[in-house]
């Protein structure tokens, strides 16, 4: 057994292989969003193309008729997902045994054979899980499409389609409210929570931790119910707000959890306003 190779992960994986079985199953739920997220792309980027919303300072400057932020989400989440599918088919594919003339016999990849669609790309990685298991690389292909999915799902404002609100308090199954709703029911066993004193709970437990920013920046936003980028946090620690933590193994700072929530409750919110946003805290 070794450490997965996902950043941020402290599970153990299975013997041979690179990515343990939670962020193989965490990849797997985002592939299989995104499907509905290359359609809802689309969406966005029509719909900001008929009404001439504002669409964004960089295409606003050029005067482009279309949502770019949506449009280059798009275009990241694919070149991403294509990336990684050609380095597992290089990696892993099928080889023929081909003679060279005059040369000693050399193995010839065969072709891959794939439409290049978001949804034709997320359902070959979805058939190979084995082979991202057992790649050397695996975490850092969990971390890129996972990160490039959540883009996505927030640049169609979709998130947080529903917020985790942790544990029920009763029966243990996990918890996911509607950001508009005060309450959340458990689906295990029917009883109803106060979706703030659960979120209180969880924010509390998180104090303790600590995270680069990247990482922080990944969960607290659906915690917190508010935008809170990774540049915010490095911002906030140039500013002297927050305290540089040990470094990660890869020499990255990593902040106290506690901290950035202090600092985060304590900073207006200059960003657009999202849909959790929009609810009161
Ligand atoms: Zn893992
Ligand atoms: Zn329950």
């Amino acid at each position: 057994m070794i450490p997965c190779t996902a950043p941020s992960c402290d599970s153990l994986t299975d013997l041979d292989a690179y990515v343990c079985g939670l962020c193989l199953g965490r990849l797997d739920g985002d592939l299989a969003d995104v499907a509905d997220l290359a359609e809802e792309l689309d969406t966005t980027i029509a719909r900001q193309a008929r009404t001439g919303m504002p669409v964004g300072s960089r295409s606003a400057e050029v005067g482009l008729p279309y949502n770019d932020g949506a449009a280059e989400v798009g275009r990241d989440l694919r070149s991403v997902l294509s990336t990684w599918v050609r380095d597992l088919w290089e990696t892993h594919g099928p080889r023929r045994v081909a003679r060279a003339a005059g040369k000693a016999n050399v193995a010839e990849l065969d072709p891959l054979d794939l439409d290049d669609t978001l949804a034709e790309l997320a359902a070959w990685l979805r058939r190979h899980p084995s082979w991202i298991e057992c790649h050397l690389a695996g975490g850092e292909l969990v971390d890129e499409i996972t990160d490039a999915v959540e883009r996505a799902r927030r640049a169609v404002d979709l998130a947080p389609a529903r917020v985790y609100c942790g544990p029920c308090p009763d029966c243990g199954a996990d918890l996911y409210a509607r950001p508009d709703r005060a309450t959340v029911g458990c689906r295990e066993c029917e009883a109803r929570h106060e979706v703030e004193a659960l979120r209180a709970a969880l924010l509390d437990a998180a104090r303790g931790h600590i995270g680069t920013a990247a990482e922080i920046a990944r969960a607290l936003p659906r915690l917190l119910g508010r935008e809170l980028s990774a540049n915010s946090l490095r911002t906030w620690a140039r500013a002297g707000k927050l305290t540089r933590r040990e470094p990660d193994q890869h020499g990255r700072p990593r902040y106290l959890v506690g901290e950035v929530i202090d600092v985060a409750l304590a900073t207006p919110v200059r960003s657009r306003v999202t849909r959790a946003e929009s609810q009161p805290a």
